[in-house]
């Protein structure tokens, strides 16, 4: 066993010595108290600025009633795949939720926006062998497990340079059938991809376009169908991808489309087929999410708010951040080792929850904080974020202000 030991020891070793060691902080979330949590050990209030759970939903009333609902009706677990014994009507009916949300003739749910993408991606590849993937650099890593799982011939383009993506359009051949495989806003720098520019090329070079809106349903577009929708394009996409982790507050994913893309998927998926479906209790929690921010954009108002105030409050403070048009605001660090430290201090001196982001998820050199506003967070707290922020850049030595031109 020492042999094998030893190996494990060794990757964990190199890991640490990176400063890329991961801890896993434990909290509890407060349903009543959003976006608070609890340290369980310390008994310690803990404002979080790191949730994806971008609009509260997992604990709105509509949807906890609507999961409880389930939860009496049919018990906790879905009893089985699709296929055999689990394909529940909440799920059905959820599909069709989605399918509608999107404009899209169908949709297919999985148990996370992971294996959507993943199993979706790697599928398309043996419903087309002769598929070629054209993928941003910065797409998620699900997106990349698809693609590698696919086996299928790729491209890599620069992040959202459509003028690489072309030049590497141009060099396959165009009765080939292509996939350019991108996300609407990147989780990491918030930054939105040039959608209209895209599908120019898809036309010019005759590819289906599949779109990542998982950091951007159920908070942009009307009714909350995200930025494709909300630029006036999700027609002319061919596939939607997104998640009922994030702002729906649940959790799963799903694709849209046209039903003989969603059909062909769904009769070859291996992460679709083989795997038990996700139980009543979240597919009827996820429709009542989705279906409230499809008639409320209240939350999405509020939420836009607030990610407004706490862009002005960092700017007062005068406080470097990553300036997009998005709600994701990175605070760019560049040292793994600083970066973690950032948030422990944030965490244990101010009570303060923001997840420190390293390599592999963002690449080396750009390690950061990353804020996350929520219609939960109040100008107090804003106020205390930005105060605690200026004293942990301070006692670490990290540089937060705007470098002179
Ligand atoms: N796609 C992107 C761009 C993501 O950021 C994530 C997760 O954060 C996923 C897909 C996976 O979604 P899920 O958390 O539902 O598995």
């Amino acid at each position: 066993m020492t042999f094998y030991s030893n190996k494990f020891k060794y990757h964990i070793q190199n890991i640490r010595s990176e400063g890329r060691y991961r801890e896993f902080f434990n909290i509890k979330r407060l349903a009543d108290d959003f976006p608070l949590a609890v340290d369980p050990v310390t008994g310690k209030k803990i404002v979080m600025w790191c949730i994806n759970d971008y609009l509260g939903m997992s604990r709105h009333p509509a949807v906890l009633e609507a999961s409880l609902a389930a939860l009496n009706a049919h018990g906790v677990g879905s009893g089985g795949t699709r296929n055999i014994g689990g394909n529940n009507n909440h799920i059905v009916e959820l599909e069709k939720d989605l399918a509608d949300l999107h404009n899209k003739e169908s949709a297919l749910v999985f148990t996370s926006g992971y294996v959507a993408n993943d199993t979706t991606l790697s599928t398309l590849a043996k419903i087309m062998p002769e598929i070629v993937f054209f993928s941003d650099e910065l797409n998620h890593a699900s997106i990349i497990a698809g693609i590698c799982n696919s086996r299928g011939e790729k491209h890599i383009y620069n992040h959202l340079d459509y003028q690489h993506l072309e030049e590497l359009l141009k060099s396959v051949d165009i009765n080939r059938p292509k996939i350019i495989v991108f996300e609407s806003a990147y989780s990491m720098d918030g930054l939105f991809s040039p959608i209209k520019e895209i599908i120019e090329l898809a036309k010019k070079y005759n590819a289906l376009t599949f779109i990542d809106e998982v950091h951007t349903v159920g908070l942009y577009g009307t009714g909350g169908a995200g930025i494709a929708e909300m630029l006036g394009y999700a027609s002319q996409i061919d596939i939607i991808q997104g998640t009922l982790a994030k702002a729906y507050g649940t959790i799963g994913g799903y694709i849209t489309g046209n039903s003989e893309i969603i059909d062909a998927v769904r009769l070859t998926a291996p992460g679709f087929i083989f795997t038990t479906s996700l139980p009543p209790i979240i597919a009827a929690a996820a429709r009542a999410s989705i279906l409230y921010l499809k008639s409320s954009s209240t939350e999405r108002e509020k939420h836009q708010e607030v990610v407004k105030s706490v862009k002005e409050s960092f700017k007062k403070a005068n406080i470097n951040y990553f300036n997009n048009n998005s709600h994701i605001i990175p605070i760019i660090i560049g040292d793994p080792v600083k970066a973690r430290e950032a948030s422990a201090m944030l965490l244990n001196r101010f009570g303060i929850y923001v997840q420190h982001i390293n390599f592999p998820t963002v690449p080396k050199g750009t390690e950061r904080l990353r804020i996350i506003p929520t219609p939960g967070h109040t100008p107090i707290m804003i106020q205390e974020l930005t105060n605690a922020l200026i004293e942990v850049f301070n006692s670490l030595d990290i540089k937060y202000q705007p470098q002179a031109a």
